[in-house]
């Protein structure tokens, strides 16, 4: 074996979701990770139906490669198909970049010197040292890792600027490809495809040959390629988390913290005890990266963005900056061939509600039976509704129900029975809840505008609760509606918290 520079330390991950959940005694679904910078959600395109094309023929190799996507990335990108190398992710072209431009003995120069640490393990795994004297090659993260901050582009050439989070600052080194510059980047930060392992290179012709002459001969699965192209369909706009990162930085500053200013969709925040912090967050499910001068986490979105503001302020004892959530609640995860369905449901909310499916008037009819119920309620899903709303409705109401059985625990102490008469101009609902355990659905709505009914049963059937509802009028989208917000009224008190009993006087639900 070739010895390694004494110095050389591989890179480390991160454990496990499954191992930090054991560590503190929490189930794995409870862990929120904002220590991997990738967006809260997989892009709407990476759905089974993305990949079947690929599945059928997965027992061949791709001969040729992938034409079709380096096409797609060199028009993203707006260059020639013949400067793009493609890579398992921008840690592959990072690699890639090391052994091609720096031999044994070189020196490679990394700027800024606090950056992502796989430059290091690149050179040393090129058997070159890190240093800024006559480098062979430099490498510069813009915008940087773990700082955040858009530093100024290194005059040395060759240059490899790694772009991971280009898209979140507008900023390319892109224009530069003909004076000696690489620009690596991925689908794995704003495209929302880090498990997919897809990346980029963009280089000269010349140099982009030479680094495809010196890559595996299939570094992207026929799968992750497929994922790629999907994504690519549309050009990914960060616009909405960008805005969640400045709204997130605000409230840290409410707290009384500093972040540093960032181009990314990360932040980073120096604290005193950062260890400390990050222990506190860690026992309350929260998962953030720490280092010797502060924490960094990525901005999801905002249900999850507040329970980290909100768990940070508790562990530096200090009010909370936003509404703090509920206690009854539950994350869940639905996924199956047709849809994949991602519910956050706290049943003491402030009618926060968010339900896209892209099943129009279905995501509008949830969302009134959560408001009405006094729940937070944040459900999105893609599913093949090209194939027509049935199974996304479906499955979205199932996960309702999945997500409404876990809130409720072991039901003690509830209300049991509720029921709510709502007029709406022509339509009149009736319902009545038990949330006793036991499904049953008699669901008759005079006009169905078509899965209105079937959705309020399978809510029920996964839900364990039994539930009757009557609705009539003249307007088939009032009779829904009204159902939809009589249900949530009831079931606003079916789940009220009364006492500390079993709410049956057989002492068993
Ligand atoms: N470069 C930087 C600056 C990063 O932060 C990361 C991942 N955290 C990567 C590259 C790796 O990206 P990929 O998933 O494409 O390998």
């Amino acid at each position: 074996m070739r010895t390694l520079p004494r110095e050389f330390a591989p890179y480390r991950w991160a454990p496990s979701t499954d191992e930090l959940a054991r560590r503190v005694g929490l189930d794995p679904i409870q862990i929120v990770r904002f220590d991997g910078n990738v967006p809260a959600q997989p892009p709407a395109s990476a759905r089974p139906g993305t990949i079947a094309a690929a599945l059928a023929h997965v027992n061949e190799y791709a001969h040729g490669g992938y034409p079709q996507l380096v096409r797609a990335i060199a028009a993203y990108a707006g260059v020639e198909p013949d400067n793009v190398v493609l890579g398992a992710g921008a840690d592959d072209l990072i690699l890639l970049c090391a052994r091609t431009f720096a031999a044994p003995s070189d020196r490679v120069a990394i700027d800024p010197e606090r950056t992502y640490p796989l430059y290091r393990v690149a050179a040393g795994l090129a058997g070159a040292e890190v240093g800024s004297a006559d480098p062979a090659v430099t490498f510069c993260c813009r915008p940087n890792n773990p700082t955040g901050a858009l530093g100024s582009l290194p005059d040395a050439r060759p240059l490899v600027v790694d772009e991971a989070y280009w898209e979140y600052s507008g900023e390319t080194a892109c224009g530069l490809i003909d004076d000696g510059v690489v620009v690596l980047r991925t689908f794995s930060k704003a495209f929302g495809l880090a498990g997919a392992r897809v990346g980029y290179g963009l280089a000269d012709a010349e140099t982009a040959a030479e680094l495809n002459r010196r890559q595996a001969p299939l570094p992207v699965s026929a799968v992750s390629a497929a994922l790629a192209l999907a994504a690519l369909a549309d050009r990914p706009d960060v616009t909405g988390q960008v805005e969640e990162r400045e709204r997130t930085a605000q409230a840290l500053r409410a707290l009384g913290l500093e972040p540093l200013p960032s181009w990314t969709n990360f932040l980073f925040v120096p604290l005193e005890e950062p260890e400390t912090v990050g222990e506190a967050l860690l026992r309350g499910g929260l998962v953030v990266r720490v280092f010797p001068d502060g924490i960094r986490f990525s901005v999801g979105d905002r249900e999850d963005d507040d329970l980290l503001l909100e768990g940070l302020a508790r562990a530096l004892e200090r009010p909370t900056p936003v509404a703090p959530a509920g206690g009854r609640s539950r994350r869940h995860l639905r996924a199956t061939a047709e849809t994949r369905i991602r519910v956050r449901l706290a049943l003491d909310g402030a009618g926060r509600v968010r339900v896209a499916t892209g099943a129009g008037l279905y995501d509008h009819l949830l969302e009134q039976l959560a408001f009405h119920a006094g729940f937070d309620l944040v459900l999105e899903a893609a599913g093949d509704l090209e194939t027509g709303p049935h199974h996304t409705v479906e499955d979205a109401a199932l996960s309702l129900g999945e997500a409404l059985d876990g809130a409720l625990g072991d039901r003690r102490g509830i209300a049991r029975y509720g029921d709510a008469v709502v007029p709406m101009d022509d339509a009149l609902a009736r319902a009545s809840v038990d949330l006793g355990g036991r499904a049953w659905a008699d669901v008759r709505l005079e006009h169905d505008p078509g899965l209105a009914e079937h959705a309020l049963r399978s809510l029920a059937q996964s839900g364990r609760l039994a539930l009757h509802v009557e609705s009539s009028g003249r307007d088939e989208h009032h009779v829904a509606e009204a159902a939809y917000k009589a249900v949530g009224r009831a079931l606003r008190a079916a789940a009220r918290p009364e006492s500390a009993t079993i709410p049956s006087t057989k002492g068993v639900l």
